[in-house]
């Protein structure tokens, strides 16, 4: 059960102001896509949301509690980034198990976690490879893994997929909405991809230069555009 409330969010590093006043709710269990060109301020808000960066003005939050000032491991959040940040060293299962070592959970539960999640995300059988060893889909999915052993009350995506082929993206796209099924869980999506927000969210935040340009469902945002913007946007999808 999670909620997520942006209260008001603004941002500016210096004198660049980047983020505009960002108000906006996402339901519990919630499939929210922020689309938006290259630096239209997508990473740092979720960073904000992380916790790995602080807001000029407003608040975040979970909920119904602030945690603005709250830090990232205790906001019950996780996010999976773009590049996959795996530790080429460690076995599949130790990549995946490194939050729990990190948290001291003892071995029995720590092992049960890991094998739920590679369960889920069909790694059972490569759990003492390296990441060098797998495809790159596999490899996001070793990263997702790491989050949902976390347990989070929601999951943070910053362009996950960018990195893979197109084939395998439409794959990934698939798999990361019977993720969201599966586990039940309010997730917050970033991409500049139209397609991916189009096909994948039960709503959509169009940014552009650091502000909303429109929040809805995408066959709302596709046939009632709110701004030319929206408008040339999701029409003409890459
Ligand atoms: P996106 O993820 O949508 O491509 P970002 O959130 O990464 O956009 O960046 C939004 C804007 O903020 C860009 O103009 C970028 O250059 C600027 N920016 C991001 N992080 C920093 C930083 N740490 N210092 C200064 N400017 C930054
Ligand atoms: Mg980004």
């Amino acid at each position: 059960m999670a909620t997520l409330d942006l209260e008001h969010i603004d941002k500016s590093f210096g004198s660049a102001r980047v983020l505009h006043d960002i108000h906006l709710s996402v339901r519990d269990r919630e499939f929210v896509v922020f689309v938006g060109p290259s630096g239209c301020g997508k990473s740092t808000l979720l960073r904000i949301i992380a916790g790995l960066e602080e807001a000029t003005k407003g608040r975040i939050v979970i909920d119904g509690a602030d945690v603005s000032d709250a830090h990232p491991l205790d906001r019950g959040i996780s996010m999976v980034f773009q590049s996959y940040a795996l530790y080429p060293h460690l076995s599949v299962f130790e990549n995946i198990a490194f939050p729990l070592r990190v948290a001291k959970l003892p071995d029995p539960e720590l092992r049960a976690k890991v094998e739920k999640a590679a369960g889920i995300l069909q790694l059972t059988d490569k759990l003492k490879l390296k990441p060098g060893q797998l495809s790159g889909g596999q490899r996001q999915r070793v990263a997702i893994g790491r989050s949902i052993v976390r347990e989070p009350r929601i999951f943070l995506f910053d362009e996950p997929l960018s990195n893979l082929d197109a084939a395998l993206r439409g794959d990934m796209r698939v798999e990361l909405s019977q993720l969201h099924k599966q586990l039940d869980a309010t997730m917050v999506y970033v991409t500049h991809d139209q397609v991916e927000a189009m096909t994948m969210a039960d709503r959509i935040v169009v940014l552009n230069g650091g502000r909303v340009e429109q929040f809805g469902a995408p066959m709302e945002l596709y046939h009632h555009p709110a701004t030319k913007f929206v408008a040339g946007f999701i029409g003409q999808p890459n």
